[in-house]
């Protein structure tokens, strides 16, 4: 059942302490990418839950949310959008700056990927502050497309990225502490 899936992801993901700085607790997905059932049952959650919604696009924010979203947009028949980290992207971008615990970041997209209209899954690996996925729905937002749901693979409740997201769904897998 759904739920011996959800406790087999749960395990397979390692926590580094004080990684990358003193105090952080570090989800670290590559365990998860070793375990060749907890990742398959990690896409196909997804994919059971997109699958009929008419989703046209995947976007996926760099650099964990290229790991988790191509095989979520193959299955589900959309493309895939990087949103990258600043001057990466070759072509002309759009981009949206957000807030981090010191100073700023910025997120960009290349112009031309997404069309007014169409309707958006957001993905990353994981939900913190929200300060990443309200940057990546803005600047969908921006270009007229739908974001329908934001997806991670875990969720830190008690930094509450949940209400930064404001009436925004977000559907996760893993609760972390
Ligand atoms: P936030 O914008 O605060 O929601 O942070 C989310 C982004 O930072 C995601 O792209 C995560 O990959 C990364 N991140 C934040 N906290 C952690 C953590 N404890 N473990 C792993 N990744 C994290």
């Amino acid at each position: 059942g759904q739920d011996l899936r959800i406790a087999r992801i749960a395990s397979a993901i390692r926590v580094i302490p004080n990684f990358p700085k003193p105090g952080i607790m570090f989800q670290d997905i590559t365990t998860l990418l070793l375990d060749t059932k907890a990742f398959k049952d990690t896409i196909d959650l997804f994919v059971e839950r997109y699958k009929d919604k008419n989703i046209s696009v995947v976007a996926g924010i760099e650099a964990r949310g290229f790991i988790f979203g191509p095989p979520i947009a193959l299955a589900i028949g959309a493309k895939f959008v990087p949103m990258r980290k600043p001057n990466k992207l070759p072509g002309e971008v759009i981009s949206e700056e957000y807030s981090l615990e010191y100073g700023t970041d910025k997120m960009e997209m290349h112009v031309g990927a997404v069309e007014a209209g169409e309707r958006a899954l957001v993905i990353d690996d994981l939900i913190a502050t929200g300060g990443t996925l309200s940057a990546a729905i803005r600047l969908l937002e921006r270009v007229g497309v739908e974001v329908v749901e934001c997806a991670c693979v875990i969720e830190l409740p008690e930094l509450k990225g949940r209400e930064r997201l404001g009436d925004k769904p977000l559907f996760v897998l893993v609760n972390a502490a």
